[in-house]
């Protein structure tokens, strides 16, 4: 075996696939981060962590992929010894495309407190974000660009404080635990649209939200439908939105709320949420339709964990008439109190 081409053709398909977990990353993380900031006066936990960028370190990579994700996720300008969190993508017209916050930014510091160039940098700096922010609060973060040190002001703004994260697994689902959402890159493969996508994650933050999880667990139905142990990608939190909030190393992500009438209850409140983040939930009703093509045996009109994908279809396109209602009347687009389908 010719080992020189065996390590650059091992490089490659790092490149390749390190690229393609980026995209996804940053498809779903803009996404979810636009739903949990529209929605912060919905939410129950919120926190002024949305900064709008997203950020990694290479503490969050394999060993033998850290150089290339440097590369990849941050710029070529990256120094290989680069441990501090850098920015992989800024959310357009986020507080931190404000600040003139740029891809490959190395953060050193927030507010004044070092970051730390380990292997749990992004978790440090989730922390002190978390510590920093608060309403209409300049904090300073310390950076490197290109090797130059800066100083840069950025306001984060308020959101819902639930942390996001992406699983490697052809299975096609998404998941809540009350306290973050995860999404499998079978799912985001799965859906045909941003609006689909919305959809998805606004169903599974109203889990969160709504408490079906604490519910559940004091119901004593703890089925895990991926498994607790399903891996996140890598050792951890690459799918951390600094602005959302960390994701969560380790934890049990794979808790589906076995309900009926939680189901029900997250479709309705999640099409809102997808609706006010300025998501269009009339055109992602056919994602129901997909999934009855997915899992056939989900159209039984008894349903099983979730009610019968007809079901869902048709309460779905009622919500979507009721939102495109208040659209036109001008009105706040919020949930009926009672919701019409359950
Ligand atoms: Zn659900």
């Amino acid at each position: 075996m010719d080992e020189v081409a065996a390590r650059l053709e091992a490089d490659k398909q790092n490149a390749i696939y390190l690229t393609d977990f980026r995209d996804k990353l940053i498809h779903s993380t803009t996404v979810f981060a636009n739903i949990a900031h529209k929605n912060a006066e919905q939410c129950p936990r919120t926190a002024y962590l949305h900064t709008g960028m997203l950020t990694a370190s290479a503490g969050d990579f394999r060993a033998d992929q850290r150089d290339a994700a440097r590369k990849i996720f941050g710029s070529a300008s990256l120094h290989a010894e680069a441990n501090e969190p850098f920015v992989y993508w800024v959310l357009p017209d986020s507080p931190a495309a404000k600040a003139g916050i740029e891809v490959g930014d190395r953060i050193v510091a927030v507010g004044g407190s070092s970051v730390g160039p380990d292997e749990k940098a992004s978790e440090h700096l989730g922390t002190l974000l978390r510590q920093h922010g608060r309403a209409d609060h300049a904090v300073t973060f310390t950076l490197v660009r290109g090797g130059t040190p800066m100083a840069v002001d950025i306001t984060p703004e308020n959101t819902c404080d639930y942390a996001f994260s992406v699983r490697r697994s052809d299975r096609v689902n998404a998941f809540a635990d009350g306290s973050g959402v995860a999404v499998t890159t079978g799912m985001l493969r799965f859906v045909g649209s941003e609006d689909e996508l919305a959809l998805v994650l606004g169903h599974e933050l109203a889990h969160n939200t709504l408490k079906h999880r604490s519910a559940i667990v004091q119901n004593g139905v703890t089925g895990g439908l991926l498994g607790a142990t399903g891996a996140l990608f890598a050792t951890g939190p690459v799918g951390a939105v600094i602005g959302v909030g960390l994701a969560i190393q380790g934890a049990t992500m794979g808790v589906e709320a076995n309900s009926q009438g939680f189901e029900s209850e997250a479709d309705y409140i999640g099409a809102y949420y997808a609706a006010r983040a300025g998501y269009n939930v009339d055109d992602a009703a056919d994602l129901l339709r997909r999934f009855a093509v997915l899992d056939p045996g989900a159209i039984d009109l008894r349903g099983t964990s979730h009610p019968s994908t007809a079901l869902r279809f048709l309460a779905l396109e009622q919500t979507g008439g009721e939102i495109r209602d208040k659209r036109l009347a001008g009105a706040p687009l919020l949930p009926n109190p009672r919701p019409g389908v359950r």
